[in-house]
């Protein structure tokens, strides 16, 4: 399990940007060092443990890029059309490794490798074919073409897969061009996830006069999914100090991250600050960051916890500034920098300078095909609504007081924030 010293998440200031929450949490985070080997086949979005370098070279042999006929560039027609004659067919797959005759062509096929001596290949749509069965070539093609040589794409011993990628897709397809059936990567960060409040009851349960179902567990829970964790849905704790307390030293023992929603305000019935603190250290790191409310930070026994504001779209927008780096730097993920898309405003804001601002928008494509975006008509930090029917957020730095249409914003869309 992850060990942290108790005042890791010690923060001087009043207020803190975004930017040092994500800096602090870098610094003061260590990744877990377990690493496991895992098939190609489930290796999509689990972060490299150690760097990959090429053991081969990309393609691993020089062929053909088209469908056509071979020669040597020293054999190129000059000036006016040559009739060629055709001395082999060279398909794809398995080679005896043929060579070419001086003065004629081969009969070649896209990826089949190319005969020794020849290193141009003419697209047969640019050949004709003689009643003699000779291929005349025409004029004009540079040595070289329609060739793919050993090694253009990554060439042997080239680091093409680094530690710490989270590994996608076409990351995948490399390692299985390298010939690789297993990858080491970092073993899965073990969350523990609880909602804290006697008003909540789980999907499923009776639900009394003056309560409402939990949603933030199950959205938190999706969202720890995609980065690549494994949950324990701990469920609702009620508000009470003891019990509170109780549960978060029992699941600090078993996991490597402890998170919370609700509960951390500084209200009489807001609890888990002070059960944090009987079982371990807590700060209350006062974001400058709207939506979003205080967000709690801690160590129990070792283990970073995590205190997430109650209402939906706060836990939410803090979920992806303050989690999501911890879940990454524990998992040995690289950093990803989120680098919000330039795009048009169709709306007009105020706010206030110094504190960063998210406003839920959706993307239209103007008369143009333009894309734009609008603003949610609601800014409630409750409405879970504005988190559907949106793309994403446009994000206001710390500076800017003011938005008016057609002013360019940055936008971050979901599907890049989870
Ligand atoms: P709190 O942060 O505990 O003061 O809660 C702020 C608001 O968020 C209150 O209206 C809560 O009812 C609501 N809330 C807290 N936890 C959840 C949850 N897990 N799901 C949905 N709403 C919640
Ligand atoms: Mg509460």
């Amino acid at each position: 399990m992850a060990q942290l010293s108790d005042d890791c998440f010690a923060f001087g200031g009043p207020m803190m940007s975004v930017d040092e929450a994500v800096r602090i949490i870098a610094a003061r985070v260590r990744p877990i060092e377990d690493v496991e080997t895992v098939a190609l086949g489930a290796a999509d979005g689990r972060v490299l443990a150690g760097d990959i370098a090429a053991p081969l070279p990309l393609p691993p042999f020089t062929n053909a890029a088209v469908d056509g006929y071979a020669v040597a560039s020293g054999d190129l027609p000059r000036g006016e059309p040559e009739a060629f004659a055709v001395s082999g067919r060279i398909p794809a797959g398995p080679s005896s490794g043929e060579a070419i005759s001086p003065g004629h062509a081969m009969r070649i096929f896209t990826g089949a490798p190319m005969p020794e001596g020849a290193d141009t290949v003419f697209m047969q749509e640019d050949v004709q074919i003689a009643d003699d069965g000779k291929v005349i070539l025409p004029a004009g093609l540079h040595p070289g073409a329609n060739v793919r040589p050993a090694g253009e794409d990554v060439a042997a011993g080239h680091s093409a897969l680094t530690a710490g990628r989270r590994l996608r897709p076409q990351d995948v397809a490399v390692a299985a061009a390298f010939g690789l059936t297993h990858l080491n990567v970092k073993r899965r960060i073990r969350v523990a996830v609880f909602s804290t409040g006697n008003e909540l009851v789980s999907p499923g349960g009776r639900r009394a006069a003056g309560q409402l179902f939990d949603s933030n567990r199950f959205m938190l829970m999706a969202m720890l999914a995609r980065l690549g964790c494994e949950l324990s849905d701990l469920g609702i704790l009620r508000d009470d100090r003891a019990s509170l307390a109780q549960a978060l030293q029992t699941a600090a023992r078993r996991h490597d991250l402890i998170l919370t929603t609700g509960g951390v305000s500084t209200g009489e019935e807001d609890h888990v600050k002070a059960a944090v603190e009987s079982v371990g250290r807590l700060v209350l790191w006062r974001m400058a960051i709207k939506p979003g409310r205080p967000v709690a930070m801690g160590v129990i026994g070792g283990t970073p916890f995590i205190g997430l504001p109650g209402n939906p779209v706060a836990s939410f927008v803090t979920f992806v500034h303050v989690v999501r780096p911890t879940v990454l730097t524990l998992s040995g993920a690289a950093q990803q920098d989120l680098i919000p898309m330039p795009v048009r405003a169709a709306f007009t804001y105020s706010k206030k300078a110094g504190r960063r601002e998210y406003v839920r928008v959706y993307l239209r494509a103007d008369k143009n095909g333009v894309p734009e975006v609008v603003k949610f008509p609601r800014e409630g930090a409750g409405l879970l609504s504005s988190l559907i029917d949106t793309d994403g957020l446009v994000q206001l730095g710390e500076d800017i007081t003011q938005v008016e249409p057609g002013q360019i914003v940055g936008f971050l869309g979901y599907a890049n924030l989870i």
